[in-house]
């Protein structure tokens, strides 16, 4: 069963609407899908080689987001994490003249700094009145009460609900790929040898 199409049916107000989607999806998909709703009791395991490997890239994203904007101007307008490899979709194109391989550098250099990476939560008022400059664009989702704010020691405090490395030394070997004639505003970056993971705590 494991390489079948697995679907979770949610439903705000718990009204049963899942259960109903979950039994029309089984009724329909037969052996060829695995659905589940609201009440279902499932397990699940980290697969923690992969999810260190997803750490390294994403705190690597938080660092750029960082450094570009403060070597540009330029906010972090889409972040996107795939295998390996995520994209920085700033919100324009560089200055003309940017020396991009001197930002690699740069880059590399506050990676290998190995800065702490701290969390913390804010109240929106706390949050607000924050004086820390802000690398991204993406607004606060509505209605939340706290702010999970991930502080890279000297270099950014970006509200972020995912997971995150500890320090930057981790980050590791990655591969930059500046903007292109095709792809003004857009950065790729490829992790590059796997690092070994620690032994998770806690
Ligand atoms: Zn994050």
């Amino acid at each position: 069963m494991a390489d079948v199409p697995e679907v979770l049916f949610t439903c705000t107000h718990n009204a049963a609407r899942s259960q109903m989607a979950a039994a029309l999806l089984a009724r329909e998909g037969g052996d060829a899908v695995r659905a589940f709703h609201v009440g279902d009791a499932v397990h699940g395991e980290i697969d923690w080689e992969r999810r260190f490997q997803h750490m390294r890239l994403h705190t690597g994203q938080h660092l750029a987001s960082a450094l570009l904007f403060s070597a540009t101007g330029l906010r972090t307008d889409k972040a996107i994490l795939g295998k390996g490899q995520a994209t920085i979709d700033l919100e324009g194109s560089l200055p003309a003249g940017f020396d991009v391989a001197g930002w690699v550098r740069t880059y590399e250099a506050a990676i290998a700094a190995d800065r702490s990476v701290q969390v913390r939560h804010l109240t929106l008022a706390e949050y607000a009145s924050a004086p820390a400059p802000r690398s991204g664009r993406i607004p606060l989702p509505p209605g939340i009460e706290r702010v999970r704010l991930i502080e890279i020691d000297g270099y950014d405090a970006a509200p972020c609900g995912g997971t995150h490395l500890r320090s930057t030394g981790p980050i590791g070997p990655i591969a930059v790929a500046g903007p292109s004639p095709e792809s003004p505003r857009r950065w790729t970056f490829t992790l590059g040898a796997p690092v070994a993971p620690p032994t998770p705590s806690g």
